[in-house]
């Protein structure tokens, strides 16, 4: 908890800094946004409890995988003795950041569609987009994205002492993509994900909805036809429609939004039959 405090008061400072000399939307406030409250809750609810449930449904995996070898292996891993353990640290770390990458690009389009959006929607609502609603994201969406995150890279069998370089280099550049900077990385825009490639992700205009997924390497998205980042523009509208405002109403919306669609369907269903001679 510690290191995590730490870690946000420097992108506090670091990331609030550089807004003041580049910002992507200047008309965003500077330090404090409007929605800075419930981004604080999420934060919390992500450090105290998302870890420890990772950790829990990562034994289960393995144990559905391995049986009763998984506790083993999990171990095993651990101590670092996996299958990758004896490459060098760096070459672990970039294996690992980039699979987990590929995985994450298609878990996140599978976010995108009819039945997963509303868990999803939650890390879309802000409006005003910056660094501090990185964390915004619904325990149900957390729970696919690092648990299969962690089941690969235990699989793989890193040391622990590449799990040290990943960890500290996901949380920052999951906070540095988030924050209000203009940066395009200009001629590595397809290479390494900027503020701005992953803003246009943010957009609410339907119409560039579903582009720019990739995490960390955008020419994922030009592998498969979701790259989106015109040049000389710069995303200025953020947010998803019907998403509330209050965290329980957040944690709660995905349940009540698929119920409503659920209704929907079988009104549908039933004035079809209706219908029918
Ligand atoms: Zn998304
Ligand atoms: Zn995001």
């Amino acid at each position: 908890m510690l290191w995590s405090l730490a870690f946000a008061a420097a992108a506090f400072l670091v990331l609030g800094l550089l807004r003041q000399g580049s910002p992507c939307n200047p008309d965003q406030p500077r330090w404090f946004g409007r929605d800075m409250g419930v981004d604080v809750l999420w934060w919390l609810l992500s450090f105290v409890l998302y870890g420890n449930l990772t950790v829990i449904l990562t034994r289960l995996v393995l144990q559905g995988l391995y049986g009763a070898d998984g506790p083993r292996l999990f171990q095993a891993i651990q101590a670092g003795r996996g299958a990758l353990s004896h490459l060098p640290v760096l070459v672990q770390a970039g294996l690992v950041i980039f699979l987990v990458d590929v995985i994450q690009y298609w878990l996140h389009r599978a976010f995108h569609t009819r039945w997963l959006w509303p868990f999803h929607a939650i890390h879309h609502s802000p409006r005003e987009l910056d660094w501090t609603a990185t964390w915004r994201i619904h325990p149900v969406n957390f729970v696919f994205y690092e648990t299969v995150a962690g089941v690969l890279t235990l699989l793989l069998g890193c040391s622990p002492q590449a799990l040290v370089i990943v960890v500290p280099f996901n949380f920052f550049s999951a906070a540095f993509v988030h924050a209000n900077l203009n940066w395009t990385f200009g001629p590595f825009r397809y290479v390494l994900a900027s503020p701005v490639f992953h803003r246009w992700h943010h957009a609410s205009d339907p119409a560039i909805h579903d582009k720019n997924f990739a995490p960390t390497f955008p020419f994922l998205d030009v592998m498969f036809g979701t790259f989106h980042m015109p040049k000389g523009q710069l995303p200025d509208a953020y947010g998803a429609e019907g998403v509330p405002t209050d965290m329980l109403g957040q944690l709660a919306h995905p349940f009540v939004a698929i119920g409503q669609m659920l209704g929907r369907a079988r009104a549908a269903r039933a004035s079809e039959a209706a219908a029918r001679p």
